[in-house]
């Protein structure tokens, strides 16, 4: 069957996931408008990765009061405003550092339909409209929306839900976090892994062994255009 849409996985994929210490240092600032322990914060931020990721800890307000509730702390009501905005805003810069727009635009010109489908946490889901990429994507399914992650085969059904595809027509592009090859591939999508250096954020799969690239540019050469223009196209 040929292909007619990519899935790509987000972070480490086509924006930085952010180092640790970009994430703790901005974690630290959130502490400081929420009034709670900084390092204890920086702990418990890492430590409800999983349920936030899952959006079990509810909007942003919600988990911003839930995680200081857990420390002892009561923010106002403008403190944890504070609070969303540096989160929002590590984000928002995150999805502005992007290096993928031209590749997306190319496949898009060539036919393809795109999705996102991404484990994260709130944050993203919320920022994602507003920027760049979004405008690119068809659908964009988010761990933290749907309550499940990858690899469970209901977050990329998901997406080909959406854009009326079988997995089977799809080609899925990730750098290999939250065993996203192996899920992809389980479904009949395509899966190849970006292995490319400056990978921040991401987890590389060391356990992958199919197709690989090293570059988000070198899928062009792996994905034809799906039609050809007509005279006067
Ligand atoms: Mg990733």
């Amino acid at each position: 069957m040929g292909y007619s849409a990519v899935l790509f996985d987000l972070y480490g994929t086509l924006a930085p996931g952010g180092t640790r210490a970009t994430r703790d240092a901005v974690s630290l600032q959130v502490a400081d408008d929420l009034g709670v322990d900084p390092t204890a914060f920086c702990d418990l931020v890492r430590d409800t990765f999983l349920d936030r990721t899952l959006g079990r800890l509810g909007s942003l307000e919600e988990t911003l009061r839930t995680l200081a509730g857990r420390l002892g702390g009561s923010p106002d009501d403008a403190a944890v405003e504070r609070a969303v905005g540096r989160r929002l805003g590590m984000t928002a810069s995150l999805l502005e550092q992007t290096w993928a727009l031209e590749v997306l635009d190319e496949l898009r010109d060539r036919g393809y339909a795109l999705a996102l489908v991404s484990d994260c946490s709130v944050e993203t889901a919320v920022v994602w409209p507003t920027t760049a990429l979004a405008e690119r994507f068809q659908t964009a399914a988010f761990s933290s929306v749907h309550g499940v992650k990858k690899p469970d085969a209901r977050l990329y059904r998901a997406a080909t839900d959406v854009l009326g595809v079988e997995p089977e027509e799809c080609v899925y592009v990730g750098d290999g976090g939250s065993t996203e090859l192996p899920g992809a591939a389980a479904l009949g999508m395509r899966a190849i892994w970006l292995d490319h250096p400056g990978n921040d954020g991401g987890a590389a799969d060391p356990g992958w062994s199919g197709e690989a690239i090293h570059e988000l540019r070198e899928l062009l050469g792996l994905l034809r255009p799906l039609h050809v223009p007509a005279p006067g196209d």
